[in-house]
């Protein structure tokens, strides 16, 4: 792609293709403005054309070409097809190197409408010398022109595709340079320390001896921050694709209910008569930035019906598909055998597949502590139990109708437990969860739908389980994703064999190695040491006309 940016001109519609009152035309490289001469003439000069044709002093095309579009200048005017028809009236806005988003020449077409005259217009740059342009290709140029960064043009993207406000933010946050400046100073710090160590390979005679404890150090400090770039991770991943959370439990418990109260919607239907959920109902919603899908299944239990058996047996397989599984339970009703068969069924189904989140490059990313809930407050409570064993969908257990139910949770949490473990205890005590059965849950919340009361904690509960962090006191910040990820994790690794190559005193020559590899794996995030197919790989995923 670098060497085709030098020659050719590459145009598309920029604008989504819904219907909508404007469309715009981009043409970006050398040919724009001689492109634009040939399809747009500015009204004054149509004027001033109309006249010397009068006059028979020139031809219309000559006309054209002698006009000159200013830099970021609105000329309006007609786009005119090869013979000079109008093809529609436009506005035209030229943005001239390197002052535009490519570094290139670029021109804007403004048409109307959603569809037909911005593809005639479009047709019309074809025609004219330009070329239908790639996904991202325009975002490409700006990268190889150095306009943007890699990381900040992955920014353009994620925020193209933001879903929500925060994670909006957060593609903000990126696109002012966040992770491409971090991973840059890292980068250079790796090349000074190699530099450093490839100096006394080659003249080590003549050089005072390497300080390696002032060198571990330095290398310490590059893998915590790593680490802490590393850290991001999670919470770009669930800004990005958000979280599905099935609701299960048996009939009138109030599923539907909290799905209603939580998305603030009417969208389950609630009745009194059990079992009137048939269907899985889903409700998307926010909390803290995170878009979460949830899914409100039929109630869990055998059932003769054959409707409500479709149900339930969809409602398991939605419960097995989500990112994490709420069990409601009626807390005035207290544990049942009905809670205790789903219960079951819950931990024997979801250990069969891991979560779809706890991939492998978010998981070691931040090595034992965040991955287990270091968010709260740092203890651990809880890493006794996350859901259908180890690498499954973490559960929760969800108390609900607790207006209805007497219970003493207040005094429970003043003997020095976690607010966590107080949750657990209660739930054995007062609500007669079996206490093997309750530590199977990473999380225990007592709500009440009617009242609101616990909702709070409880999305709170959902935001901890799913592994995201606190958001910043100043808002969103930026977040590394999958690809720069993987590559923080090599480059945070071959540091790791830095350092035990110290430490077992090998030759300098092998420091040297890892540390290259380093240098080479930071280079792929902010670009400098990227190769076509990662480029490739990176900006077909764009839309066209960006
Ligand atoms: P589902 O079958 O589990 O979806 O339960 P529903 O959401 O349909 O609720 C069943 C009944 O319990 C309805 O009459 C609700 O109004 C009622 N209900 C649900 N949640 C609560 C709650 O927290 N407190 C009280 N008092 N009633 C609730
Ligand atoms: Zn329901």
């Amino acid at each position: 792609p670098a060497a085709a940016s030098d020659t050719d001109t590459i145009a598309a519609i920029v604008t989504g293709s819904a219907q909508g009152a404007v469309s715009i035309i981009r043409v970006s490289g050398k040919a724009a403005v001689p492109i634009a001469q040939q399809v747009f003439t500015p009204q004054s000069a149509a004027a001033t054309r109309r006249r010397r044709a009068a006059a028979a002093q020139c031809t219309a095309a000559d006309e054209r070409a002698a006009w000159q579009p200013e830099s970021h200048k609105v000329y309006y005017g007609s786009a005119l097809d090869a013979e000079g028809a109008v093809l529609d009236e436009v506005l035209l806005l030229a943005m001239l190197a390197p002052r535009s988003y490519t570094s290139e020449d670029v021109v804007e077409l403004h048409t109307h409408g959603g569809g037909v005259s911005a593809a005639r217009v479009l047709q019309r740059c074809l025609e004219a010398g330009a070329r239908l342009a790639q996904p991202g290709e325009f975002t490409l140029r700006a990268f190889l022109n150095g306009r943007l960064d890699l990381a900040q043009a992955e920014s353009v993207a994620q925020l193209i595709d933001a879903r929500t406000v925060a994670a909006a933010d957060s593609a903000l946050a990126g696109l002012a340079g966040g992770v491409g400046q971090i991973v840059q100073a890292m980068r250079t710090e790796c090349l000074d320390l190699l530099v450093e160590m490839d100096v006394r390979i080659d003249f080590d005679e003549d050089l005072p001896p390497l300080d390696v404890p002032a060198l571990v150090q330095r290398i310490q400090a590059l893998s915590q921050q790593l680490a802490a770039a590393l850290d991001t991770a999670r919470q770009g991943q669930l800004l990005r694709s958000g979280l599905q959370v099935a609701l299960v439990g048996r009939p009138n418990v109030g599923k539907s209910s909290l799905l209603n109260a939580l998305s603030g919607t009417e969208r389950a239907i609630v009745t009194a008569i059990a079992g009137t959920t048939r269907d899985i109902v889903e409700a998307g919603v926010v909390i803290g930035g995170v878009p979460i899908t949830l899914l409100d299944t039929a109630g869990m239990r055998e059932s003769s019906d054959m409707v409500e058996k479709i149900g339930v047996e969809r409602s398991v397989a939605a419960a097995r598909q989500a990112d994490m599984v709420m069990l409601v339970v009626d807390a005035a009703a207290g544990w049942g055998p009905e809670d205790a068969e789903i219960a079951q069924q819950m931990f024997t189904s979801s250990s069969s597949g891991p979560a779809a989140w706890s991939s492998d490059w978010s998981s070691s990313s931040s090595d034992e502590e965040a991955s287990s809930g270091s968010t709260s407050s740092g203890s651990k409570e809880h890493a006794n139990g996350s859901g259908g064993g180890k690498r499954g969908a973490p559960a929760l257990l969800v108390l609900n109708k607790v207006d209805l139910a007497q219970h003493a949770e207040q005094q429970q949490q003043q003997n020095g437990s976690s607010l966590q473990q107080s949750a657990h205890r209660c739930a054995v005590q007062q609500f007669g969860v079996p206490a093997a059965v309750a530590n199977q849950f990473a999380a225990v919340v007592s709500t009440s739908a009617a009242t609101r009361e616990g909702l709070e904690a409880l999305q709170q509960a959902v935001l901890r389980l799913a592994g995201a962090p606190q958001l910043a006191p100043g808002g969103v910040s930026w977040a590394v994703n999958e690809r720069q990820g993987e590559a923080l994790i090599r480059a945070k690794e071959a540091l790791q064999r830095v350092q035990s190559s110290i430490s077992d005193e090998l030759p300098v020559d092998f420091w040297t190695i890892d540390l290259r590899a380093a240098v080479l794996a930071l280079g792929e995030v902010s670009g400098e040491d990227v190769t076509e197919e990662v480029l490739d790989s990176i900006f077909s995923r764009f839309c066209i006309g960006k």
